[in-house]
């Protein structure tokens, strides 16, 4: 119930209003998001790979129905590459980046896809120019056919973009068997939007063993699978799964968000397997952040003692 409300909650104008203009602790934002500026995410980058760690970095924004927010979004995205490069933190894919469509115009009123996809594509040509990649993020399930086209567009030019799968969604077995080909990168998470039973599946149970057959998909297949988890379980099916079919180190990786299970994060980069940690940058923290409350109470209880607190 309490995730309901927050997920509802997280796409409340009002409610977003009156938040972010709380004297919320920086100390309590700055655990999820390291910080508005790109100096911020290149500082928290390089602090990663000091552990040995690598990053997908996502300018924080979504839903915009505003052409100029479209366009600043885009060159925050070009201003992050130039940087990273600048820094030596981007080649080989070290540093990538994560994008949401619906941040870089998707739902602007008639050509949003084609906007959208535009503003995707220049940030493919500097990630390209950075020698690293990008991922397109999924958002809620009324986006996923004009995500995943998107995706089979940008990868005509850039056959390394990444695509993500949700486990939540009933129809993500298939879409994993379309994505499992040899050259493709996909990340596997659990989902975090609020979705419709008619579409998806409602119990943590369900979505775990979603989760375990899209994965067996992905690791039998010739792709690149990006296991997006904290989940201890599934963290360990993967790695068996990887070891039945004989896979790599370095053909498959381990994904968690930043400032979430931080040691586990190290533990597995130091045991020799490849860990990427999701760094949000922005102002635009309040929708990611009420995602992340609606996965565990105790991120609640966090946010809500900072709250309390000033
Ligand atoms: P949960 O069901 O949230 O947690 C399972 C278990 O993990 C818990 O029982 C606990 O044992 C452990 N755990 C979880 N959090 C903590 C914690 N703070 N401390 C200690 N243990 C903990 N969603 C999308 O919809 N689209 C995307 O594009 C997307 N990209 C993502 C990228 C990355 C790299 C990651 C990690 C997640 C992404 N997500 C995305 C979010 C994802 O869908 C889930 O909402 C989120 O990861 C929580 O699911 P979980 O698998 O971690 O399991």
């Amino acid at each position: 119930m309490l995730r309901n409300a927050l997920l509802q909650l997280s796409k409340s104008d009002g409610v977003r209003r009156t938040i972010e203009k709380a004297p919320v602790s920086s100390q309590v934002v700055h655990r999820f998001v390291p910080g508005d500026s790109t100096e911020d995410a290149v500082r928290a980058t390089a602090e990663l790979r000091a552990t040995n760690r690598f990053a997908t970095i996502d300018y924080l924004g979504e839903d915009t129905t505003d052409l100029t927010q479209a366009i600043r979004t885009r060159d925050h995205y070009l201003e992050l590459l130039k940087a990273l490069a600048d820094a030596d933190l981007s080649q080989h894919g070290m540093g990538e980046v994560s994008l949401k469509l619906s941040a870089l115009g998707q739902y602007l009123p008639g050509d949003g896809d084609k906007i959208a996809l535009e503003h995707a594509r220049e940030i493919c040509v500097a990630a390209q120019e950075a020698g690293t990649t990008v991922t397109l993020d999924m958002e809620d399930h009324t986006t996923t056919d004009a995500t995943l086209e998107a995706l089979r567009e940008l990868r005509k030019d850039f056959p390394w973009v990444g695509a993500v799968i949700q486990s939540y969604l009933r129809r993500s077995v298939a879409d994993c068997e379309d994505l499992a080909h040899e050259g493709s990168r996909v990340r596997l998470c659990k989902g975090a939007y609020k979705e419709p039973e008619s579409v998806a599946f409602q119990s943590g149970g369900e979505v775990d063993q979603s989760y375990v057959r899209c994965l067996k998909v992905l690791m039998a297949g010739a792709c690149y699978p990006m296991v997006a988890s904290h989940d201890p379980r599934l963290i360990e099916i993967a790695g068996a799964l990887a070891a039945h079919h004989e896979r790599e180190a370095t053909s498959f990786e381990y994904q968690m968000l930043y400032g979430i299970r931080p040691e586990e994060q190290k533990r597995i980069a130091d045991r020799g397997d490849q860990m990427r940690v999701y760094i949000p940058y922005g102002e635009e923290w309040y929708g990611y952040l009420m995602r992340r409350m609606a996965e565990r109470p105790a991120n609640t209880m966090f946010f809500l003692r900072g709250l309390a607190s000033k």
